[in-house]
């Protein structure tokens, strides 16, 4: 990591946000532009004047608001020092050389708010950068970082297709507002270093498609795509859940170290990929591998895994539009070939949410996560699923499938769906083509489904638990909202109970329980999972290493005990307090570089943190 002399003469600017995928990436930054402001210069009528000066203060205030809030967050996670860089942003707010002829354009030229803010802000940094003196050119930054938090607050934002480049672009780290599952399947992977967006949590399917890349990166930073230029170096910190533009000399030797104990704890993981993921006292645990890409279907027994516990195949619709029928049946049967003769879990389409596929999701709802998606639209859009089943009844000729459900919230919605694959398998059956057993299960993502779950347990041959939409739906906390990343408790006693549940009703009809949300690596989650009786565990290839080394290291007994300990506290604090003071010091011993990043970093900037 070799700093360029040029990042001497740049600001260097911390932020911090959420580890959503751990690693550590140095390089330029290609900027992705996902937002656009409306911009019109007509003349507003002077009976309009008033309301859209108010409405302009009103966005000073909640700009200013947004800047307070990361300031706190900076101040707590990296100290007072580092947070500092916020204040000159509030003055600048509060100055009135910067509000007046804002004000000014409104009342005397009648310009509406966001051309106001434009006009004037381009002006002023305009003058900055061309200063002969370097104090007033510093301050670019921090000028028009106002001019787009102001913008922003002024103006819905809206996205803007991902510009697409012909010619192979150099390594960088991508930076942008937002990305989605979709833009990012149109980024070649070799000229990816790392990602940093200003939304998002860790349960993001962005942070779980970068996992599934190996690439390091931080979500969730609010502010990089305002901060950032185009020409910056950055630094990306996805264990710790920083960044730093323009890192100097001292943060990239500081980083080196760390670099080289990552590498080196990778790379003592592969040894043991051959060796059983069994408990001490000889119980086993099927470790399987989530895949979005039919291509990772080539590495994950390399990864020690012994099957695929959730393909996500909404990710086929993402590149090109609806896949045909054909090209479906070609996918699934690579991956099916692939593995045989371990099993494999294809999910049926889970558009919508965060992961919205264009010809099929609705475009603008208020909330998507809990709107037209998954098995609802298949449920709608019948054309489209039986496709999708009848590609996956004739893969099943090339391996051992099992077929999941997604997002069921009734007993209806799992009938109608299983009714429409018996449609299919008869129909191919009527067609003579010879098709073997597939079992069929579902997700218990939904808290409906966690109620009814003694009715489903009958209907199914396996339950898979998504953690990631069941904690979110249980506890009201939207997955890809950083501000509220922290309330995303999987060890909440509400959570807790609903897996318990399902695994008692699993069993009692003697059916396979997995777990194939993010909570299934997270060590101290993967030892309560066991623990609570869960056969399966799922998660993406690069953990599964991590994840069997927990699980040699304890008694099943003992884990057990934990469970029974844990499903009587009150509290997701005194589940998590425990857990730590148990399980902790042996979780370091094993040198688990993932536990670091969830649990442990708090200022990531520390030498020995
Ligand atoms: C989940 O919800 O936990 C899950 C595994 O599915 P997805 O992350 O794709 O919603
Ligand atoms: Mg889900």
């Amino acid at each position: 990591m070799k700093s360029k002399m040029t990042n001497k003469q740049k600001n260097r600017t911390v932020l911090v946000g959420v580890a959503a995928s751990p690693g550590y990436a140095y390089g330029p930054v290609r900027k992705i532009e996902t937002r656009k402001y409306s911009l019109d210069s007509s003349a507003l009528p002077t009976s309009a004047l008033a309301e859209e000066e108010n409405h302009f203060l009103s966005a000073v205030d909640k700009a200013a608001k947004e800047i307070q809030n990361l300031k706190k967050v900076t101040g707590e996670r990296l100290g007072e020092e580092e947070a500092r860089i916020f204040d000159s942003h509030l003055m600048m707010l509060r100055d009135s050389t910067v509000l007046d002829p804002i004000i000014q354009s409104i009342r005397q030229k009648r310009h509406n708010a966001r051309w106001a803010v434009h006009s004037t802000l381009s002006a002023l940094i305009a003058k900055f950068e061309s200063s002969k003196m370097e104090i007033m050119r510093e301050r670019t930054m921090d000028l028009r970082e106002i001019y787009n938090r102001l913008l922003a607050a002024l103006d819905e934002a809206t996205s803007a297709p991902l510009p697409q480049s012909k010619t192979p672009l150099e390594p960088s780290n991508i930076v942008s507002h937002e990305l989605t599952p979709g833009m990012l399947m149109s980024i070649e992977k070799n000229e990816v270093l790392g990602f940093a967006t200003d939304i998002g949590g860790r349960t993001s399917h962005i942070s779980i498609l970068a996992r599934a890349m190996q690439l390091p990166a931080v979500s969730g930073l609010r502010n990089i795509s305002v901060v950032i230029e185009d020409n910056d170096m950055l630094f990306i910190d996805g264990t710790g859940g920083m960044v730093i533009v323009n890192p100097n000399e001292e943060d990239l030797n500081r980083y080196q170290e760390k670099l080289a104990v990552y590498n080196k704890q990778k790379q003592e993981l592969f040894t043991m990929r051959q060796l059983e993921p069994m408990t001490l006292d000889g119980k086993y645990i099927t470790l399987h591998a989530n895949i979005e890409l039919p291509i990772e279907a080539e590495s994950v027994l390399e990864f020690g895994a012994t099957g695929i516990g959730l393909y996500r195949s909404e990710f086929l619709f993402f590149r090109k539009g609806t896949p045909t029928c054909e090209e479906q049946t070609a996918a699934y049967s690579h991956i099916l070939k692939r593995l045989s003769p371990h099993p494999v879990v294809i999910r049926t389409l889970d558009a919508g949410g965060d992961k919205l596929v264009s010809d099929i999701s609705a475009a603008d709802e208020a909330n998507p996560f809990m709107g037209w998606r998954s098995i609802r639209v298949c449920l709608t859009r019948k054309d489209l699923f039986r496709e999708q089943l009848r590609a996956l009844l004739l893969a099943s000729r090339e391996g051992h499938l099992r077929i999941m459900f997604p997002m069921i919230s009734s007993l209806n919605e799992l009938r109608e769906a299983k009714a429409l694959y018996y449609e299919c398998r008869t129909q191919l059956l009527n067609e003579g083509v010879e098709l073997p057993e597939v079992q069929v299960g579902c997700m218990i993502e939904v808290p409906a489904a966690v109620m009814m779950v003694d009715t489903l347990a009958k209907e199914v041959d396996f339950f898979s638990i998504g953690t990631n939409d069941l904690i979110q739906f249980t506890l009201a906390v939207d997955r890809t909202n950083e501000l509220i990343a922290n309330m995303f408790e999987p060890h909440h006693p509400a959570v807790l109970n609903m897996i318990n549940r399902t695994v008692q009703a699993a069993h009692s009809e003697g059916i396979p329980v997995c777990v194939c949300g993010e909570m299934s690596a997270d060590p101290l989650s993967t030892l309560v999972l066991v623990g609570l009786g869960v056969d399966e565990l799922s998660m993406t290839p690069w953990s599964i290493m991590e994840c069997k080394k927990i699980i040699r290291s304890v008694n099943y007994e003992d884990v057990k005990a934990t469970a029974r300990a844990v499903l009587k506290m009150d509290t997701a604090a005194d589940v998590n307090r425990y857990l730590r003071q148990k399980y902790l010091q042996m979780i370091i011993d094993l040198g688990i570089s993932s536990f670091i990043t969830s649990h442990e970093i708090k200022n990531p900037l520390e030498k020995n943190a």
